[in-house]
């Protein structure tokens, strides 16, 4: 039975859909990627639901990584609401570096959860297991009422604590390969069949970017992957699902013209300026799965020693070649819409085609077969956001990939489903 009545999380009111209200996380799928895979005729749905749907750009949250994002479009609002600012956090009290997927630090409820106890059916499947704690936080399992596992453990998950018991037996399909295409695969296969069989309200699907980070949108890598993307996404439309599709944030080249990583090594520089280890640099793309990009992202948050001048480190630091913004922690707390008391003094963000790193010796870059492509910068904050309905929507900056529940509960509200 779909519920009746308006939900709401975080201060949002979702309308009550009609028909599964779906969004579709697509990692690091900067516009760019549908842009070509469309043009090569590999991806006849999408392109038929940008022409008959509503076809958009967004922009993510800052920093431009997963967590952050897919916590944002889980709540439906920015960092300084939810609390996740990063995969990794620096705990001045302690000295220590944690890892940030913890329910401890999610600060508000998720869409999912406030669905979940207004009586709807709810369904959440990633990639990596980072999210899926952070993404299933508050719901419950004893009703048949919701699902959230991710592929990469979906040889052991049980009902009691993902609502499915071996969802890779169920589903038919092996546990994939951490890095691989298939890890992302997986959700698409196990979104369509769920749709068909267990019949969510809500329903997120979010995927993982390591092909984003090795191939560029002309490779045959990405090519072939948004091609097997639209594949299910035909199958999920035809359904009647209502679908946003939208991306945690974009992806760019970070290279120099040898295929290099272009990196300023940013602890290197406090250690020079300030003495060793006087200062805290904090990279917080670092997760448990570096291969793919070395840790090398385009922000960075740095605790200053006590007596240091804010404004002075800012000014050298604005001043180097491959810096494109310098911001102390009011600044980024006003302007990126970040939880102050985890962003360090001051927040650094690089250009587009430059990463910022720790220091030299403590980035092993020996996975990094092909040269680096990367995110977490203002440049990597444009993204798709398209609906399978004609609905009235903003355009970016003003819409943000945070609005994909808002958008596909809206589309999931009407009566018409266009032919
Ligand atoms: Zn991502």
């Amino acid at each position: 039975m779909p519920i009746k009545n308006p939900v709401v999380a975080n201060d949002r009111t979702y309308p009550a859909p009609k028909t599964c209200a779906i969004a579709i996380c697509l990692d690091g799928c900067e516009p760019e990627y549908l842009e070509v895979a469309i043009a090569e005729g590999l991806m006849p749905t999408l392109k038929r639901i940008r022409e008959t749907g509503t076809d958009r750009l967004a922009h993510s949250v800052i920093p431009s990584f997963t967590n952050p994002n897919n916590m944002s479009i889980a709540t439906g609002r920015p960092p300084a609401v939810h609390g996740i600012c990063g995969n990794f956090l620096y705990e001045p009290e302690t000295g220590q570096e944690v890892m940030m997927n913890d329910v401890r630090f999610l600060r508000a409820p998720t869409v999912f959860s406030k669905f979940y106890e207004a009586g709807a059916r709810v369904a959440v499947v990633t990639a990596k297991d980072k999210l899926r704690a952070l993404l299933g936080a508050g719901l419950k399992f004893d009703e048949d009422r919701a699902i959230a596992f991710s592929s990469e453990r979906s040889g052991d998950t049980t009902k009691a604590e993902h609502g499915i018991d071996k969802a890779s037996d169920w589903l038919g399909m092996p546990v994939p390969e951490v890095y691989s295409a298939d890890l992302s695969e997986f959700v698409f296969a196990a979104g369509v069949k769920l749709l068909k069989e267990w019949k969510p309200d809500v329903m997120y699907l979010s995927t993982t970017d390591y092909i984003q980070h090795k191939f560029a949108p002309d490779e045959q890598g990405a090519k072939d992957f948004y091609a097997m993307f639209d594949r299910y996404l035909t199958e999920l439309d035809a359904m009647g699902a209502a679908i946003v599709v939208t991306a945690d944030h974009g992806m760019k080249p970070k290279h120099d013209a040898n295929g290099d990583p272009a990196v300023i090594y940013v602890q290197d520089l406090f250690d020079d300026w300030l003495g060793k280890d006087a200062a805290r640099v904090i990279l917080p793309i670092t997760d448990p799965y570096v291969v793919h990009h070395g840790a090398l992202g385009s922000f960075a948050t740095v605790y200053l020693p006590n007596g240091c001048v804010v404004s002075e480190i800012m000014d050298k630091l604005a001043k180097i070649d491959g810096i494109l913004t310098v911001r102390d922690q009011h600044q980024a707390k006003r302007e990126y819409d970040l939880p102050a008391d985890r962003i360090g003094h001051i927040v650094i963000i690089s250009d587009e085609n430059m990463t910022l790193g720790t220091s030299a010796d403590r980035h092993d870059l020996s996975g990094l077969k092909e040269p680096l492509r990367s995110h977490g910068g203002l440049t990597e904050q444009e993204v798709p956001f398209i609906v399978n309905r004609v609905i009235d929507l903003p355009n970016a900056p003003t819409l943000r990939n945070f609005d994909a529940f808002f958008y596909a509960t809206t589309a999931a509200a009407l009566e018409e489903v266009p032919a």
